[in-house]
């Protein structure tokens, strides 16, 4: 049995083609699944008997299960636990900004990359998810909320770039004209930095945004944050970003995660300056979510003022990420562990 909602467009005509049908019923089928968002082949109402038949006996039409909806007092944010159809499960969040809502989805059932503050590696990597997968966070929330999805970043569970062909194909159902066509400038892509899908995706004509999680300024301190940096050299990393941007002309965000007393210190900002000054870039500061399993402690609030103070004032572009969603399960992967543990003690 095929994908079906894993096939592009032009996949689609082809498959229409070989089945006697004609082109533009692949259209009707693409607007199916990925525009009017329905999961079941018997809504596909404009389409023959025949047809229908035939695509019932020859492919899948994926569909997410929510299993646990937390949504947050403070802020509207909405967590989501949703099960695959092989039974794993994933977690996905809703967050409602003034300028509209976005949608932080995951791109691996766990992932095998080892940072140090993150809950989402802890129990390794399971598999990739499919391209339909990766959609199907989004339109389940966006039929959840009964509102419009403006922007996607895939920032959840799991290393993007280590599901690489799966990113490409979720970005082109994403943004192609007859699906939900949501604007490559408005998804964005976070990876912990392997440098040569960096420089591969650079070459892919796409006008996504990239985020690199550096979380250090220096090669030594990063490497004691997360394992990846034993393969790739911050300096190997940065040269990738600058190859992305002179490429792309798209500038790169750089998530930078606050742990207290680790990498937030007046000496770390002077760092930072010295590495990104040169480069056409906008730093996400983030305060660490603390897990339970490590030690890492928050900085203080008034630290975290400080350091941005001090990079602004050497005209850095930065932003404090707004802390959304802390009275639920919010940082990356603990629901989806939360719900593996509670799972566990049964
Ligand atoms: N693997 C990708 C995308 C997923 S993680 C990546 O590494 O970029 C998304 C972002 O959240 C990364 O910057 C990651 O380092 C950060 N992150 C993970 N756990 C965190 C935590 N507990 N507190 C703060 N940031 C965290």
């Amino acid at each position: 049995m095929t994908d079906l909602k894993s096939q592009t467009l032009t996949e689609l005509q082809k498959e229409m083609e070989q089945l006697g049908e004609k082109k533009f019923r692949a259209k009707q089928l693409y607007s199916w699944m990925h525009e009017k968002l329905v999961d079941d082949f018997d809504q596909m109402t404009n389409l023959p008997k025949g047809l229908l038949t035939r695509l019932k006996e020859n492919y899948t039409l994926t569909r997410l299960v929510p299993l646990e909806v937390q949504v947050s007092k403070q802020d509207g944010t909405a967590k989501f636990l949703f099960q695959l159809p092989d039974g794993n499960v994933i977690e996905s969040v809703l967050m409602r900004y003034h300028h509209g809502n976005s949608v932080c989805i995951s791109s691996q059932v766990g992932c095998r990359m080892g940072c140090r503050f993150c809950a989402s590696t802890l129990g390794g990597l399971t598999r990739g998810l499919t391209p339909s997968e990766m959609l199907e966070q989004i339109y389940q929330i966006q039929k959840w909320s009964e509102e419009r999805v403006h922007n996607v970043v895939v920032m959840g569970t799991g290393e993007p770039l280590d599901n690489y062909e799966t990113l490409l194909r979720f970005i082109e159902l994403l943004s192609t004209e007859g699906g939900l066509h949501i604007s490559q400038r408005n998804i964005t892509v976070s990876t912990c930095g392997i440098v040569p899908k960096i420089k591969e995706l650079a070459k892919e004509n796409l006008q996504i945004t990239l985020a690199l999680s550096l979380h250090a300024p220096t090669q030594e301190k990063r490497k004691s944050l997360m394992p990846i940096a034993s393969r790739y050299e911050l300096s190997e990393v940065i040269e990738a970003c600058c190859y992305y941007f002179n490429k792309t002309k798209r500038r790169i965000t750089f998530e930078y995660s606050l742990v207290g007393g680790i990498n937030d210190t007046r000496e770390d900002a002077k760092e930072l300056i010295r590495l990104l000054k040169p480069l056409n870039c906008h730093v996400n500061l983030i305060p660490v979510n603390p897990i339970k399993e490590r030690d890492y402690v928050e900085s203080k609030h008034q630290t975290v003022i400080n350091f941005k103070n001090y990079l602004e004032k050497s005209g850095i572009h930065v932003t404090i990420r707004r802390e959304l969603g802390r009275d639920i399960d919010g940082a990356c992967g603990q629901l989806r562990k939360s719900y593996m543990d509670r799972e566990e003690e049964r």
